[in-house]
């Protein structure tokens, strides 16, 4: 079975996409912690950091990556978060890795 992200990439459900490259997908949070909330996804279905398998790790560079770019090109977002929630009870509830990129606000230290 897909996750939801998967179908947000392959557009079978709507997104508000934001940035796009070869391995990863960029869009919206639904339901947004901070004034800029958006998640980085691989486009690859891959669980969990815990289900990497060595040739995945170009994904942890294309998260890296996409940061940096998100925090060059979205006004407010110089300064930024980077989450990876990796299982349930590290609060992980889409088991599809990905990246909260988080920005706008202040955030507590
Ligand atoms: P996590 O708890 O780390 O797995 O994060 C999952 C995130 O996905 C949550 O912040 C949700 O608000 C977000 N989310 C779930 N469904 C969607 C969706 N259809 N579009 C955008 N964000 C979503």
């Amino acid at each position: 079975m897909k996750t939801i992200f998967s179908k947000i990439i392959d557009r079978e459900i709507p997104a508000d996409i934001v940035a796009e490259n070869d391995q990863v997908i960029v869009f919206r949070d639904i339901n947004p912690k901070t004034p800029i909330h958006v998640l980085i996804v691989p486009k690859k279905e891959i669980k969990d950091i815990q289900s990497f398998a060595p040739e995945d790790f170009v994904y942890a560079q294309a998260i890296f990556a996409m940061a940096q770019q998100l925090s060059q090109t979205i006004p407010g977002a110089e300064e930024f978060r980077l989450q990876i929630n990796s299982g349930y009870r590290a609060g992980q509830r889409v088991f599809h890795v990905h990246a909260h990129f988080l920005a706008g606000a202040e955030l507590a230290a």
